[in-house]
């Protein structure tokens, strides 16, 4: 392995030290993201990047109660594919992988599982998934985009527009970008996109979405690829998004580690 060992990463543990791990039932989580454009100001490992770092700043924080699974870095992305150097998994193929891994997890002995993603387009993916897991093992599965953990101080302190500032590559990501790695972010080539057409039922926007989805191919809603605002991001404001959401997160883990749902019964 690369770097410290870590007692909170699954496969940094022995196969008995880790069949030892399930009596304790901790909360084991699968990180998410995609490797695809994220604008000209951004790196395509944006939504990894930014996952993993919550993830694992969650994982030296309270290492008992949380095992962190290896990353899985592609998303589903057929929309995407008109940006050079995005990479597609079907989303038919990304279910059975998520569910796969999953499943793998019940076999084992866990019973809580939390998928953390970093790409918007996973979510309705994810909710099959989480569904074939919930449906075919003891473990309860449950999925989020780490925005949602933090949506208050999202909306307290951002200065985009709202609807539209923060959706792709905008104000939120290449804010957090700025506070865990400014090096490669190129504020300079960073330019506002508010092209998604107009309308009061549909828009995008990661802190509150249209009641109406559309699910366009994304080129038809943004020029570079851009969805958003990224001149208005900041290191300050992304550090001060980034520690909310990995306290909610903890806060997360802590409550699932414990919450109970019926035992399914069969009604016939
Ligand atoms: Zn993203």
């Amino acid at each position: 392995m690369h770097g410290e060992r870590k007692k909170w990463k699954w496969d940094h543990l022995t196969s008995p030290e880790l069949n030892e791990r399930a009596g304790d039932q901790p909360v084991v989580v699968l990180s998410i993201g995609s490797v695809e454009d994220h604008g000209p100001h951004c790196p395509m490992d944006l939504d990894n990047f930014i996952v993993r770092n919550i993830c694992e700043a969650v994982g030296e924080a309270i290492p008992d109660e949380m095992l962190l699974l290896p990353h899985f870095p592609y998303g589903f992305e057929t929309h995407h594919m008109d940006y050079p150097g995005t990479i597609d998994i079907r989303y038919d193929h990304l279910i059975e992988t998520v569910a796969d891994i999953g499943l793998s997890v019940a076999r084992h002995g866990f019973r809580r599982m939390l998928i953390a993603n970093g790409h918007g387009s996973n979510m309705p993916v994810l909710d099959l998934a989480a569904r074939k897991i919930n449906n075919h093992s003891d473990v309860l599965c449950a999925y989020f985009i780490w925005p949602v953990l933090d949506l208050d101080s999202i909306r307290e302190h951002r200065t985009s527009k709202y609807p539209g500032g923060i959706a792709h590559a905008g104000e939120l990501e290449t804010s957090l970008y700025l506070h865990l790695n400014p090096d490669p972010v190129r504020m300079d080539l960073a330019k506002a996109d508010y092209s998604f057409p107009k309308s009061q039922f549909i828009y995008h926007d990661l802190t509150g979405m249209g009641p109406v989805n559309f699910a366009p191919r994304h080129s038809m809603i943004s020029g570079d690829g851009t969805v958003g605002d990224p001149t208005q991001a900041t290191a300050e404001k992304g550090r001060l998004w980034f520690d909310a959401c990995k306290s909610r997160f903890i806060d997360l883990i802590r409550e699932f580690r414990i919450w109970k749902a019926r035992d399914g019964e069969d009604h016939h």
